[in-house]
């Protein structure tokens, strides 16, 4: 299976690469059947995306040992172009640094291999007083 760009870019260069989700469904559920890999290769933990992916598409997923490698089962039917676009999703907020795009950031995105770090834009407050 080619290996796709964590960026989205097509850039045949680009040197930060995953693998596409690896779907199996049964019945009601979709199997991610690679999640674990993928968690490995967006260098997040399986349960964050986990939690990423059933809020924003409000549905069940669990967590699941199969052949030893854990799975995701999202519940209900899913393509892999809906599964992929929550991934790019959580990828452009969680994984991507806001300042140079580079996918090796910690966590809570404080911290990029890049920039060292990560200057937080913060939105401007209004103070609203009511007299
Ligand atoms: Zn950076």
């Amino acid at each position: 299976m080619a290996l796709i760009n964590i960026d989205g870019s097509s850039d045949i260069f680009y040197r930060y690469k995953m693998h596409q989700p690896e779907l199996m469904c049964t019945g009601n559920h979709t199997i991610i059947l690679n999640a674990e890999q993928l968690g490995k290769e967006l260098g997040r933990p399986i349960d964050v995306i986990c939690k990423f992916m059933s809020k924003r598409m409000g549905v069940r997923i669990n967590k699941k040992l199969q052949d030893k490698k854990q799975v995701l089962i999202v519940s209900g039917q899913h393509t892999k172009a809906s599964i992929l676009e929550v991934l790019r999703e959580y990828i452009d907020k969680k994984v991507l640094c806001p300042q140079c795009k580079n996918p090796e950031t910690d966590v809570d995105l404080k911290i990029c291999k890049a920039c060292g770090v990560i200057k937080k834009v913060k939105p401007q407050h209004f103070e609203v007083v009511f007299e």
